[in-house]
């Protein structure tokens, strides 16, 4: 018996040591995934940013490879692989296409595994077959135009008419909004700040929902940001997801899983940004092939590349927590923050070193996509905020 192993009691012959590879079945979806965004997204990203054309067909494409059901238990048909699968899939979509990595983040993260955590089996039976396949796509609206970091002001109204509640109030910033057929919806049913607000399904035909204004957005144009117009939509009591007045805990525990998403998003940029730098500097070369690239950039390249791989194992780590079942708070918060911060850094930096040509190229796109990962599913003020508080209930 080693010293350790008396001194901690543990039983195993072998130390105790962290994993850091990926199992064959994720390397092999990791594999797949790439492949799907090399051939199906990267040709096309440019003309669907100019355009600002939803990738209809390459969503699609997306649900038949199964990404639009990782977060779906297997007894409703999904592949329930998890958040850590989410991540390593979300990066590789991201790295060719916000757009389209954001959509499927909101449908996986914040919408399906909602409902299979909250859902009742006669929802799930309802709703499952149509989001696993992509014949309905998932969005998320809790954000109001006085309630984003402060959540637990929204004013959306649910008034309680005997078998049914209605709902009133518009929602903002909403994600595939135009082109979800299913929202999950946060309204006010009591007037406690925190246990007055519940969770809703809410069905895209249902009468009362409609579509406001698009937003003129920065980046990420192909994914379509709407307003959500709720006027007394009668939604059945058994369309209430979860129990009544427990919406707010919903949502948090949601956005721990959104965060998630949005950090592989973020990882997806800073690996295209990485890659568009050294791709430009391996052709600085002197006439007998020696490298002679300014040492400024290579150091550059050489801190980004480090902070890549840091960013990437606090994703994954927060993303095993969540798939065991334990509390992921502020570690998701730690992975989105930084990631967040690195995306806008090195997206910055393949402008810079790129030097004129970074202005008309990738890297302008990447540079104003990488910008709303530190503004949606928590701005990076928040996350700080989150981790903080983590740090002083210690
Ligand atoms: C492209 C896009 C897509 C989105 N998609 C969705 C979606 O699908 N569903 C959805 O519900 N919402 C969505 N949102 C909304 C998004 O989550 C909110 O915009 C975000 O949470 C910020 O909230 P806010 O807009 O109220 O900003 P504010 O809360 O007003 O924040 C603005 C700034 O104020 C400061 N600040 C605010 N509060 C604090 C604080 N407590 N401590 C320190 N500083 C603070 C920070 O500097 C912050 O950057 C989306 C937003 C965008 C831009």
């Amino acid at each position: 018996m080693t010293e350790l192993q008396s001194r901690t009691g543990a039983h195993t012959d072998v130390p105790q040591v962290i994993d850091f590879e990926l199992t064959d079945e994720l390397k092999a979806f990791q594999a797949d995934a790439r492949e799907y965004a090399e051939t199906e997204l990267a040709p096309f990203a440019e003309a669907w940013d100019r355009e600002a054309r939803f990738p209809r067909d390459a969503i699609a494409k997306a649900a038949a490879r199964g990404y639009l059901k990782v977060t779906i238990p297997t007894e409703y048909g999904g592949t329930d692989l998890g958040n850590l699968a989410s991540c390593v899939m979300l990066e590789e979509i991201n790295a060719a296409c916000p757009s389209t990595g954001v959509t499927v983040s909101v449908h996986n993260s914040l919408v399906c595994s909602l409902l299979a955590k909250q859902g009742s089996h006669e929802q799930k039976e309802r709703y499952f077959p149509k989001l696993r396949d992509g014949e309905w796509i998932g969005a998320y609206c809790l954000s109001e135009a006085g309630s984003g970091s402060d959540a637990a002001a929204l004013t959306c109204a649910a008034r309680d008419a005997g078998d049914h509640f209605v709902i009133d109030g518009p929602k903002l910033w909403i994600t595939t909004g135009s082109e979800a057929a299913l929202f999950v919806v946060f309204a006010r049913t009591g007037e406690d700040r925190v246990k007055g607000i519940t969770a809703f399904l809410v069905e895209r035909e249902w009468p009362g929902v409609g579509i406001g204004k698009k937003e003129r957005k920065l980046g990420i144009k192909a994914s379509p940001t709407v307003e959500i117009l709720l006027e007394g939509v009668k939604v059945p009591k058994s369309n209430v997801l979860g129990e009544v007045g427990r919406g707010f805990n919903v949502a948090l525990d949601t956005l721990d899983g959104g965060r998630l998403g949005i950090a592989s998003q973020s990882l997806g940029i800073a690996r295209h940004a990485i890659d568009t730098i050294r791709e430009h500097l391996r052709t600085q070369v002197d006439a007998k092939g020696r490298p002679t690239a300014h040492q400024a950039d290579q150091w550059e390249l050489a801190d980004l590349a480090a902070d890549l791989d840091a960013c990437r194992m606090l994703t994954w780590r927060a993303a095993v927590l969540r798939d065991r079942g334990l509390p992921c708070g502020p570690q998701a918060a730690m992975a989105k923050l930084k990631a967040s911060l690195l995306a806008n850094r090195a997206a910055r930096s393949a402008v810079s070193i790129l030097g004129p040509a970074g202005l008309s190229g990738a890297a302008e796109r990447l540079m104003r996509d990488a910008r709303i990962c530190e503004i949606y599913e928590g701005v990076t003020d928040i996350q700080r905020l989150v981790i903080a508080r983590g740090e002083l209930a210690r």
